[in-house]
């Protein structure tokens, strides 16, 4: 009898799409499902990902409400990155174009962070191709958060590399409210997507700009290679780094990358379906968590784009840092005729309404 049975006594063969929907009961309560559960829901057929994503909707909207916040991004230092992350075209390595561009200036950057707010955003994230900042590009981006954080209802992110304790302070003292630093995917296949610094490393980056009083940002990429249980270890490898902004992004192959050329065809093909399917898993491990449908989402979940909603409460606009994405406008759109509004932030100090 169904009954007599435990929690820990479902498999595959017992569970049915009606007890997906028990699966957000369970992450209420107990702040995130179990790895037990989050395996079995990975490993459920494409076709169950509507009622993982109706379970996933439940906590969304418990946590969440109708909420949407929108985040944009600024590549303020372009190109010849000295790391190899292998799915990254700013990489050196990689880019055979010769492309360099110095760090924007203080006001480009409060100019872009303006034009954000105005469109709606939430968040405005400064992000630079680098292992790690110099303390030249430190004084520039700190004075351009200063400003922003004095002038602009937008909350500020950084996405800088690596980071030392001196560092992550300077950044934290001038008003950063989060800092990215994605752990990318399982500890176990890193050394196969980068090999200039280790999955330790970036750990240790996350710890250090917690400890100076940065909330985490910290997320990864679906579709370099994975398995479920690599997809695992990261969700509660985020877990335990306490992120509380979670951007999931899914491969968007690019040329010239090792992840962009023929060893596509040895990886698990990301449907639609699919991504629907792994956001909803995190939703449900990560229940109070800033969850982004990130990069990749135009070309990877096509027409069922809206459907993230049900799961991420939040979205990049206006594109990524090397591939373009959907307009502010479009997503607006998107974002109001599915029911939901985007989130404000209130004004800033010396903030003026023009
Ligand atoms: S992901 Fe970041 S650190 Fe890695 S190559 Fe690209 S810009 Fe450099």
């Amino acid at each position: 009898m169904r009954n007599d049975l435990t929690r820990n006594d479902f498999t595959r063969n017992d569970i049915t799409r009606n007890d997906w929907m028990s699966l957000a009961d369970r992450s209420l309560e107990a702040g995130g499902i179990s790895r037990d559960d989050a395996r079995l829901a990975l490993a459920a057929p494409e076709d169950e990902a509507y009622e993982l994503l109706a379970a996933a909707r439940r906590v969304r909207v418990a946590k969440h409400g109708n909420r949407v916040r929108v985040h944009v991004l600024m590549n303020a230092k372009q190109g010849a990155c000295p790391e190899d992350c292998s799915f990254c075209s700013q990489s050196s390595r990689f880019d055979d174009s010769g492309r360099r561009t110095k760090l924007e200036t203080v006001e480009s950057i409060v100019a872009a962070a303006r034009h954000a707010a105005d469109n709606g955003a939430w968040k405005f994230c400064i992000v630079t191709a680098t292992r790690g900042p110099s303390d030249a590009d430190l004084d520039r981006i700190c004075a351009a958060v200063r400003e922003i954080k004095r002038t602009i209802p937008v909350k500020v992110c950084t996405s800088l590399g690596l980071l030392d304790d001196a560092k992550a302070a300077r950044l934290a003292a001038a008003g950063v409210d989060r800092f990215n630093h994605n752990l990318e995917t399982s500890e176990r296949i890193y050394p196969t997507i980068c090999t200039t610094h280790t999955w330790r490393d970036r750990v240790e980056t996350v710890r250090t700009a917690r400890r100076a009083g940065m909330e985490i940002c910290s997320g990864g990429i679906v579709g370099m290679g994975e398995t479920d249980e690599d997809l695992l270890d990261l969700a509660f490898a985020l877990r335990e780094v306490e992120a509380s902004s979670i951007p999931v992004n899914f491969l968007d192959p690019r040329p010239g990358t090792p992840l962009g050329g023929t060893g596509i065809s040895i990886r698990r093909r990301l449907t639609p379906l699919r991504c629907l399917q792994v956001l909803a898993v995190f939703r449900l491990i990560h229940p109070a968590a800033d969850l982004r449908a990130a990069g990749g989402r135009e070309m990877n979940l096509r027409s069922l784009q809206p459907l993230c909603l049900l799961a991420a409460n939040s979205i990049f606009t206006e594109g990524y840092l090397t591939t373009p994405g959907n307009r502010a406008d479009q997503d607006r759109r998107m974002i109001e005729d599915a029911g939901f509004t985007m989130e404000q932030v209130a004004a800033a100090p010396d903030h003026v309404a023009v």
